[in-house]
């Protein structure tokens, strides 16, 4: 079994046997219902290339089953059953609705140009669509590593190019652009959503003093590996609206530092430009891009792949506090001597649920066919002016146009989007503590999160009369 499929299962077991739940339950619950694998042609130049590629399934509790495709050479099969298995969990635990699943396609988007790409994703798609494996309500995808939203626009076109007359045909699939059925406030929502999450544990004083550090993020010294979507947001929320410091930026062409701190929007100025972060201006290069875990520092968010922090690496780290933005970031056994040596690990199926969130939000947009806010706003705006105005009767005192303007705004799309999203992530936080807390056995956030999701899992079940 590869080390991330591993990984999973450890980390499962581990917390299944605190749960309590019948034997057959959690062995139905664990395995993958149903996997595609496949192989198509597509023509590449004057040659035809054959392509494998993936769409697991894991769990049918719920439909649909969600999760993005992931386009990545080191693709294989227990890689993406890994992937949706996290999936189930994630959705189980924020309260979204779906069953979880994943694609991959092996390929190395660098190798391809976007008509390429776009052959591909084309392809795939179709294959999905013969066997059944997409649609609002059998399967979603969205994006995942080395997909973004112009690969989900090619993904519905072609999905309503087969299925015309589906009115529910833009729900097929999640991370559109704003103008091919998407929502505002997607592309940022993991790393949005990695912010919240973080904000909301460091908020709580006595775990904070428990790890030797002080209540919240403003001023706190960040890591982050991976400069990708994840990465980037994450950098760049929680600096400008959470007071962080990001000390240390690790890519794949290697590793970059500065003490005071890394300015975030000039960063990505300056790899758009230049193609690498290396030679940023005002900071210095490190020797090696895992570098980045020797780093003094209170938090590390490794935001790229799998299996980053291991036991070959797991004793540099100096952090207090390691958050999974990626999926699988830190090998089980690694995870398990962090939490010997009283690190806090906030666990991927929840600290990344962001992005899935905001899907979710997505997919309700396209089932009502209306965007959100469309119908308070403006009702909600007169109200606070007319409440403004008897104010002002009142007191006889005028309120500035500025503060006015404030305190009458109504809601956009994107506020209500983001909205969704902090409540989100704060109430699933705190359920997860609440486990942890509760149960004396129960020594980490992750094992925490697991109990929780499968308590929401095993109950679809056990109502279904399945499992007496
Ligand atoms: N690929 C993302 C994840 O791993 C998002 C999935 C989705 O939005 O369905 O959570």
């Amino acid at each position: 079994m590869s080390n991330f499929l591993e990984s999973v299962s450890q980390n499962f077991d581990k917390a299944a046997a605190l749960t309590g739940l019948p034997e057959g339950l959690l062995a139905q619950i664990k395995v993958s219902n149903a996997v595609y694998r496949m192989n198509f042609p597509v023509k590449i130049g004057n040659k035809y290339e054959v392509i494998e590629a993936y769409r697991v399934q894991h769990s049918h509790h719920r439909s649909p089953t969600k999760g993005g495709i992931r386009f990545s050479q080191k693709v294989n099969q227990e890689e993406v059953e890994a992937l949706a298995a996290l999936m189930t969990y994630k959705c189980a635990l924020v309260d979204v609705p779906f069953g979880g699943s994943k694609g991959g396609v092996r390929i190395s988007p660098r190798n391809y140009t976007t008509a390429q790409l776009q052959k591909i994703t084309r392809r795939y798609t179709a294959e999905l669509i013969r066997k059944n494996f997409i649609g609002p309500g059998i399967d979603v995808p969205a994006p995942d590593y080395g997909t973004g939203p112009r690969e989900m626009a090619w993904i519905l076109d072609t999905y309503q190019s087969f299925k015309g007359g589906d009115i529910d045909a833009a729900g097929c699939v999640t991370g559109k652009p704003v103008s091919q059925h998407g929502i505002r406030g997607r592309t940022e929502a993991t790393g949005r959503g990695v912010y919240y999450g973080v904000r909301e544990a460091m908020s709580h004083k006595n775990d904070m003093k428990a790890l030797g550090l002080t209540v919240g993020l403003g001023g706190k010294s960040v890591a982050i590996q991976g400069f990708g979507n994840v990465g980037y947001y994450s950098a760049k929320i929680m600096s400008e609206e959470g007071g962080a410091k990001i000390v240390c930026i690790a890519e794949y062409e290697g590793a970059i530092y500065a003490k005071d701190g890394i300015d975030i929007e000039g960063l990505a100025k300056y790899r758009k430009e230049t193609g690498t972060i290396m030679d940023f201006p005002g900071t210095e290069n490190l020797p090696t891009r895992k570098g980045i875990f020797k780093v003094d520092c209170d938090v590390m968010v490794p935001a790229a792949l799998e299996n980053q922090i291991t036991m070959n690496n797991v004793k540099q780290i100096k952090a207090k506090i390691v958050v999974e933005a990626a999926n699988g970031p830190v090998t089980a056994d690694a995870s398990e001597y962090l939490i010997k040596k009283g690190v806090m690990i906030i666990p991927d199926m929840f600290i990344n649920a962001g992005g899935v969130t905001v899907s979710y939000f997505e997919w309700l947009k396209n089932l009502s066919h209306m965007r959100f806010g469309r119908m308070e706003k403006r009702f909600n705006q007169n109200t606070y002016l007319n409440l403004m105005k008897t104010v002002e009767d009142m007191t006889g005192k005028k309120i500035g146009a500025k503060e006015k303007l404030i305190l009458t705004r109504g809601a956009d799309e994107v506020d209500l989007v983001r909205s969704g999203l902090e409540e989100t992530m704060i109430t699933a936080y705190n359920e997860i503590r609440d486990v942890m807390k509760r149960r004396k056995k129960v020594e980490d956030l992750r094992t925490a999160a697991f109990i929780s999701a499968l308590n929401k899992i095993s109950s679809d079940y056990l109502a279904l009369g399945i499992f007496p």
